[in-house]
């Protein structure tokens, strides 16, 4: 039988990665990478670090974890910080985190990667699949391009989460989207 393409899996947290590792294990051999420097505060890092672990583990998949580099994310999006969810501020938190994917898969000589990013609903796909495609070129890779949120992926993850006792979030993971969730809920800072 024909051994499965490799791929690297960015993961942005269990809950998301409870659909989408599940899915691409059906046609690949999975790689899961951590990296999210974007998220705050460290001790909400750590408890999506440690649930992805577990999720991996129950899931049979490696995972590979990344730098906590923070100051990479601030430097990042720094030109942004006034704007919106959903804005310019995102697309380079995206571009960061997948960048990183691509360089951690050539390091690896894994020649396809993607990321579990777009099962959330709040996610704008055009803008991963773009930032994804423009990372793969730059390190000669191909970026697996698919929108993990049709075919029911976003309700079958908030399924497979309730079952698995996962933390769903409240917020997308930055400073700047806590205290936009903060607001809305009338936790005023
Ligand atoms: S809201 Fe989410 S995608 Fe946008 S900058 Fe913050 S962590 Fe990144």
């Amino acid at each position: 039988m024909k051994d499965k393409e490799q791929i690297l899996v960015h993961t942005c947290c269990a809950s998301c990665s409870s659909y989408v590792l599940p899915h691409l294990k059906e046609n690949f051999d999975v790689k899961a990478f951590f990296y999210n420097p974007n998220i705050y505060p460290e001790k909400e890092y750590i408890l999506r670090l440690e649930e992805t672990k577990s999720l991996c583990d129950h899931l049979g998949v490696s995972l590979l974890i990344g730098p906590y580099n923070s100051y990479a994310w601030t430097k990042a999006i720094s030109s942004y910080k006034n704007l919106p969810e959903k804005s310019k501020r995102c697309w380079e938190c995206y571009s960061l985190r997948l960048d990183n994917t691509a360089k951690k898969a050539s390091d690896l000589g894994i020649g396809l990667f993607t990321t579990t990013l777009s099962v959330s609903p709040h996610k704008i796909y055009n803008r991963i699949e773009e930032e994804g495609i423009r990372a793969a070129k730059r390190f000669s890779l191909t970026f697996h391009s698919e929108d993990f949120k049709k075919k029911n992926g976003f309700k079958i993850s908030v399924r497979r989460s309730k079952q698995l006792g996962l933390i769903r979030q409240n917020y997308c993971g930055c400073v700047l989207s806590l205290k936009e969730s903060e607001k809305k809920r009338g936790k005023f800072f």
